[in-house]
């Protein structure tokens, strides 16, 4: 790059910049823009096209093309050179514009005399928001400088576009950030909620995008950089010494950092960028722009990775350069709404239950921060493109956890038929609560005892406001899940007595860790197995590897402290996986015992029944064990042999289908045969039709999330459980599929 396109370059962004600060509707501004540009780069014309919505775009302001045709023409996304640019991203510079693939010819323009073409994206942090062209009337190509002159304006019109510089009377451009919203995601977490935005991770909005002493800006990057690298290798050096995988990808994470932090390539962009007149913040955003238009191209996951690091690192190099830290001193809404790109489960333990909602641009059901969000009972909505640019701290802002949408600052219709809908839940919350103390006993006198699932300290206040009857499955393996490292024994024992304490005397089935298939261990080996749900997982893991079982055994019996415990182990397949798992349990006694730490004065040991080989097991299983809870979710994945992560075939196969109906019915006359204790822990226990059949099917009980026991039990209440099995037993005569239909008919006739 020669001196005179720099100062060049310089000008233009001066002249623009001397635009944008006078006086004048956004139309104006965009019309003198044009100009401008067409001058310097001396073209006859120059046009700015802007998304209308997500598919069409609109001719906004040009110089030389008719004007008559400023909001008039418009194409779809893709549709043209100009639509072609949009759609991809990229740069289309071409001599003969008429013969180019995918030219339309668009006579009100009067363009046609124009055969050069040049288009550039205009686009903010990957975000497409329309395109720049420029055209002239000698048939030529556009030099490389001059395509980079017109990137670095398009940076700034990006900048001004989202500053909303263009917003006004005649612009015909609705101001940025100030529409509503709607987002579709998908569902993490049910439930409904109202706030306002509170961004985890504040983006910086660089207010300066042009500058006019490069000197001065340059040394600002310098610095920047400098302190950047700085942290990274203090970053670095504090994480030098841990073990394990978590650790490995930490330490990738933080090499790759500095990679790109002292990358010769990066640097040399942003000295460019800076050196045609654009601020130090808007050349690292520039940058971060082009990785990100990158990042949603690239297939590879691995380069995704570290494009993802590289957008990262621009992040943190903005807050430097802005001086902003991890921390914009936003203050937190008293109704606070978070929206993240994606949040570890630790964190959003730190934030725990002040949160009306959470809304995640990515994240997934079975992820841990969706785990965590369950138990805290926040509705979640995940997957929502965009919504991290689109959202601004203290908008309003409504989660629909039940469909999976999200309104960000709705209107005034969409405001109304949302508070409808919370009053309409408060006021079923309202009906449970009064039934809250009551027995879940159905009209023929059965009485059912609901118990709650848990995991974590922070669901144990929902045993008192749920009315649950004891925690039914504690799945300790979370505790596990939310650290980068591997919990000591000191530190369960003290967590466990913790529940128990919490629990105050009601009984806590506590699970012993149920790792493999969905549930790895971060700072675990990874297995590479082919069907990891069919693998090594669960109590196969503990009975291989029994240290971390036995650690965990002494935990509980440490956390009992004399008290009465009650242990389950899950994944049970075969009698003699139970019998071994038991004696394990009975050498931790004798051990700890021998140690001078007291034995629980009343110990229960039961054993999930997830597999369907452990319903045939031999019936000196079912007279040995204290107790089986049946774990649907894992029960129905292999009975009817369906993934339960994948949508697809899960939803094939009815939890009602009288076959998996009839599997539990013989389960329980298998229990009630030998007087052995069975409950129902899956999720399918917290919905309440489903809930109603199994107790026709003999289940006294039940035990499910927090939030399920107020329509589980107001359904119980409600219903005759001799009728139902009635209305069962007749649907199998039948020959139905599934009781579905008949159950929802009878409930509905009555
Ligand atoms: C189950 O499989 O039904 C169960 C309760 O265990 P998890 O969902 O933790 O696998
Ligand atoms: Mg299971």
């Amino acid at each position: 790059m020669t001196d005179s396109t720099k100062s060049k370059s310089r000008t233009l962004l001066g002249r623009l910049r001397e635009a944008l600060a006078e006086e004048g509707e956004g139309q104006e501004r965009l019309d003198r823009i044009t100009q401008i540009i067409a001058e310097s780069m001396e073209c006859e014309v120059c046009s700015i096209y802007l998304f209308r919505d997500d598919e069409t775009l609109e001719l906004c302001a040009t110089q030389g093309l008719n004007p008559e045709s400023v909001h008039q023409t418009r194409m779809r996304l893709g549709e043209g050179l100009v639509g072609r640019v949009a759609k991809t991203s990229h740069v289309v510079n071409t001599a003969d514009a008429p013969s180019s693939r995918g030219f339309r010819f668009m006579p009100e323009t009067g363009e046609e005399v124009f055969p050069s073409f040049l288009g550039v994206p205009i686009q903010r942090l990957g975000e497409r928001l329309g395109v720049l062209v420029v055209q002239s009337r000698e048939a030529r190509k556009f030099t490389d400088d001059e395509v980079y002159a017109l990137e670095v304006v398009a940076m700034v019109v990006a900048e001004m576009t989202e500053l909303g510089a263009f917003v006004g009377e005649g612009a015909a451009l609705s101001a940025r950030h100030q529409q509503p919203v709607l987002f579709r995601g998908g569902v993490g977490q049910e439930g409904a909620a109202m706030g306002h935005v509170y961004l985890h991770e504040p983006r910086v909005v660089v207010t300066n995008p042009i500058a006019d002493d490069p000197q001065a800006e340059l040394a600002r990057l310098h610095d920047a950089v400098d302190a950047l690298r700085v942290s990274v290798d203090e970053m670095l050096a504090t994480a030098g010494n841990g073990k394990g995988t978590e650790h490995k990808e930490q330490m990738q994470v933080l090499e790759t950092y500095r990679m790109f932090a002292n990358s010769k390539g990066w640097m040399r962009r942003m000295e460019e960028d800076i050196a045609r007149g654009l601020s130090a913040e808007a050349a690292v955003e520039k940058e971060q722009s082009a990785a990100r238009t990158r990042m949603g191209q690239v297939t590879d996951a691995y380069l995704r990775e570290r494009l993802h690091d590289l957008d990262d690192l621009s992040n943190r190099l903005l807050r430097i350069l802005t001086g902003q830290g991890n921390n914009t001193g936003a203050e937190m809404p008293d109704d606070p709404v978070l929206v993240a790109r994606n949040i570890g489960p630790a964190e959003l333990l730190e934030y725990g239950r002040k949160l009306r909602g959470i809304v995640l641009e990515e994240g997934s059901v079975g992820s841990h921060a969706a785990i965590v969000a369950r138990a805290l009972a926040v509705p979640l909505v995940i997957n929502t493109d965009n919504i991290t640019t689109e959202a601004l701290n203290g908008d309003h802002i409504m989660v629909d956890g039940d469909q999976g949408i999200v309104h960000l600052r709705p209107d005034e219709n969409i405001v109304e038929a949302f508070k409808d809908k919370i009053a309409m839940l408060a006021k079923e919350q309202e009906r449970y609560a009064s039934i809250r103390d009551k027995p879940a006993e159905t009209l023929d006198g059965k009485v059912i005892t609901l118990a709650m699932n848990a995991g974590l300290m922070a669901d144990l206040p929902s045993l008192e406001s749920s009315g649950a009857d004891g925690v039914g499955l504690f799945r300790t393996e979370l505790q596990f899940l939310i650290r980068n490292k591997m919990p000591k024994r000191a530190e369960l024992a003290a967590l466990y007595s913790r529940v128990i304490k919490a629990a105050k005397g009601q009984r806590v089935v506590f699970r012993t860790l149920d790792i493999g298939s969905d549930k790895v261990l971060p700072y675990m080996k990874a297995q590479d197995e082919p069907n990891p749900a069919l693998g090594w997982r669960a109590i196969r893991v503990g009975l291989d590897k029994p240290g971390v079982m036995r650690m965990q055994l002494q935990a509980l019996i440490r956390a009992a402290n004399g008290r009465p415990l009650t242990v389950m182990f899950p994944f049970v397949a075969q009698f003699e996986e139970y019998c071994e798992a038991h004696s394990h349990l009975e050498r931790v006694l004798e051990r700890e015992a021998a140690l001078g730490h007291p034995i629980p004065e009343n110990l229960e040991v039961g054993a999930m029944l997830e597999t369907p080989s452990l319903a045939f097991a031999p019936r000196k299983f079912f007279e040995e064990v204290d107790f089986i809870s049946i774990g649907g979710n894992d029960l129905k994945q292999f009975f009817f042999a369906a993934d339960r992560e994948n949508e697809r075939v899960r939803q094939r196969y009815d939890t009602l289908n009288v076959s998996f109906l009839s599997l539990i019915e013989r389960i329980v006359e298998r229990c009630n045969e030998t007087g052995t204790p069975v409950s129902f822990c899956g999720e399918d226990a917290g919905r309440p039709i489903e809930a109603l059949c199994f107790a026709a099917m003999g289940l006294r009980t039940l035990s499910m999330r927090p939030a399920s026991i107020g329509p589980v039990k107001s359904l119980l209440r409600r219903a005759n459980l001799d009728q139902v099995k009635a209305v069962i037993d007749e649907a199998r005569a039948r020959g139905d599929q599934s009781v579905r239909p008949a159950i929802m008919g009878w409930l509905r006739g009555r």
